[in-house]
């Protein structure tokens, strides 16, 4: 098991997450984080950090998909321990339906 972050981070990246993880397993692109799912060790200290809500447990149903792009994406993305602003507009697309089609983006973030 391990926890994935899903669509509500897109464009949100609040990165109150990356500070908490003991093992540093966050990796960032340029509008989301992920998380390695092999390096993750289930402990659960993101998930309440995140005021998005985006982090899961992958125990949870229909979170297949996100736990593919966590695996795809943290083995090409920079990896991100430390917590830089959010976005200025990040209140605006906190619970906007649709973020994965209309605004993922595969570029890196700049990661640490
Ligand atoms: S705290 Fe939540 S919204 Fe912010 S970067 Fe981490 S997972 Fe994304
Ligand atoms: S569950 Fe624990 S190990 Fe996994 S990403 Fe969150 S803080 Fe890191």
């Amino acid at each position: 098991m391990t926890f994935v972050v899903t669509e509500n981070c897109i464009k949100c990246k609040y990165m109150d997450c990356v500070e908490v993880c003991p093992v540093d397993c966050f990796y960032e692109g340029d509008n989301m984080l992920v998380i390695n799912p092999d390096e993750c060790i289930d402990c659960g200290v993101c998930e309440p950090e995140c005021p998005a809500e985006a982090i899961k447990p992958d125990s949870e149903p229909d979170l297949e998909n996100w736990l593919k792009l966590n695996a795809e994406y943290s083995a090409v993305w920079p990896n991100i321990t430390i917590k830089r602003d959010a976005p200025a507009d990040a209140k605006t697309f906190d619970g906007v339906a649709g973020k994965l089609e209309q605004y993922f983006s595969a570029n890196p973030g700049q990661g640490d």
